[in-house]
């Protein structure tokens, strides 16, 4: 029995791990029953970690075809985002969409659909994948696309591993000019302020805002609202220019261990808060990123979810349809405020029109907030759950950890279909994890 966890750390469950080498022995993990397929552990909860068995993709991690001419990338589900980048990034390509750590698998990004800052504009990683090999309850692997198969192709895009078990997908990556971001940086009073800017900045390819959420009255939401394009060569330094998809070697720094208690704690964290804003406000304005610190600031740090202390923590992660936005997310940020429960983390992204079986975005307004995993927390994101509910939103499960399947089944409707379609699939029975147990999936 192994112990495991999602990267929030919190819940923790014992359970059967295995790593399958090759098909065969995956075959043979998966007949034997409800199991759940796992990337690399980047969900913050429990939708990773098997009822009774979970079954580890890292050996599936094989890069397989790239055709030059579309961009049409064949892979395993295991291969990390972090592998294809510097594979291709060289030759002039970039995932079409990526989250906000690279360190993420294929088969998981595809699993949560996940998206970017650029889902206002292009929408969720669903929108780049051809076509999919899903293992299904009796180790029988089926291709399915947009044509064949379809409706197993929808279900598994955003379907937490319920599914089946994807093992290698086609699909296809951005032509980008330069391994560089042009960042325009703005930093805006209140929420009204930013909701504004976004709506402003509809035509910028990625755009996200970090929230003060530790604010409150006239400055709830007060942000900085970054922007971003891939930069062309001639608008970089000379030696940028010449070397357009080479960037500066950096020092990975890490935290060692997870303290037993956290130093985040409310002076720690309206201290970090008031410095990132007024940072945020002396480098307002244009400047140029390499992709690893525009992308993925936080993978800088190894290990940083330790910084939580061993209690762990959970994110918070909801939209709202756009025309509740303003209203319900004054409202989340305001019930944060006033339990002065800031967040160290707390991100803004605009998302766009999206049309899918089971995927988490809708077209509106996405807030996220990190909280440590104690009882209070838990207690003031079931109010959170509840805001949520009355303006019409709905929750990421890639982030969930902690939300009753009464609450996720009141957020959207379309859960009812997906129980259903599991029941007749039999994957109600083979593919189960925690979350779906506790989700009533
Ligand atoms: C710092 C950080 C930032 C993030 N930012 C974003 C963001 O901006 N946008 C966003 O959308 N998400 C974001 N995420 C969430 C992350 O992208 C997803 O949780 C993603 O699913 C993690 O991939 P993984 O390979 O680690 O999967 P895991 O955590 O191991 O698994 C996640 C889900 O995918 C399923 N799965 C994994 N592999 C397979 C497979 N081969 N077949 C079938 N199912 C499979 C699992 O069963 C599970 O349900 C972030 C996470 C972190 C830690």
């Amino acid at each position: 029995m192994t112990e495991l966890s999602g990267w929030g750390g919190f819940p923790k469950h014992y359970g059967v791990a295995t790593e399958p080498v090759n098909e065969t022995a995956l075959v043979e993990a998966v007949t034997a029953g409800a199991v759940i397929a796992r990337g690399n552990g980047r969900a913050y909860g429990d939708s990773a970690i098997g009822l009774r068995s979970t079954v580890n993709m890292h050996r599936f991690n094989h890069m397989l075809s790239f055709d030059r001419q579309s961009g049409i990338l064949v892979a395993e589900a295991g291969v990390l985002l972090s592998d294809i980048i510097p594979a291709f990034l060289p030759h002039g390509w970039f995932p079409p969409v990526t989250p906000g750590t690279k360190f993420v698998t294929l088969g998981g990004m595809i699993a949560a659909d996940v998206h970017g800052k650029n889902h206002h504009k292009d929408g969720s990683f669903r929108n780049f994948v051809d076509w999919l090999d899903v293992m299904d309850t009796e180790g029988v692997v089926h291709r399915c696309s947009r044509n064949e198969k379809p409706e197993l192709f929808e279900w598994t895009i955003g379907g937490m591993g319920l599914t089946g078990i994807i093992l290698r997908a086609g699909i296809r990556l951005r032509a980008v000019p330069s391994a560089w971001i042009r960042q325009t940086a703005q930093a805006l009073p209140n929420l009204d302020a930013v909701i504004t800017a976004f709506e402003a900045a509809h035509e910028a390819t990625y755009s996200v805002a970090w929230i003060d959420c530790l604010q409150s009255g006239d400055a709830l939401g007060r942000a900085i609202l970054m922007l971003g394009e891939h930069a062309i060569p001639e608008e970089l330094s000379d030696d940028a220019a010449r070397y357009p998809f080479e960037i500066p070697k950096k020092m990975r720094r890490s935290v060692p261990f997870a303290p037993p208690f956290s130093p985040l704690n409310g002076l720690t964290v309206r201290a970090f808060n008031a410095l990132y804003y007024w940072n945020g406000c002396r480098k307002s304005g244009t400047s140029f990123l390499d992709y690893d610190s525009y992308f993925y600031p936080l993978d800088a740090i190894h290990g940083w979810n330790r910084i939580y202390g061993r209690r762990g923590f959970m994110q918070f992660q909801c939209v709202l349809p756009l025309e509740t936005s303003r209203k319900g997310l004054h409202a989340l940020l305001k019930t944060t405020s006033q339990e002065k429960a800031g967040s160290f983390l707390a991100v803004l992204k605009r998302f766009g029109p999206q049309d899918s079986a089971f995927s988490f975005p809708m077209l509106g307004y996405t807030l996220a907030l990190d909280f440590p995993a104690t009882p209070k927390m838990i207690a003031l994101m079931c109010k959170l759950d509840e805001i949520t509910l009355e303006h019409g939103g709905r929750f990421y499960l890639a982030k969930d950890s902690r939300m009753s399947a009464q609450t996720l089944h009141a957020s959207d409707p379309r859960t009812e279909q997906f129980r259903q379609m599991r029941t007749q699939l039999g994957a109600a029975e083979a593919f189960q994890s925690h979350q779906s147990q506790r989700l009533d999936l």
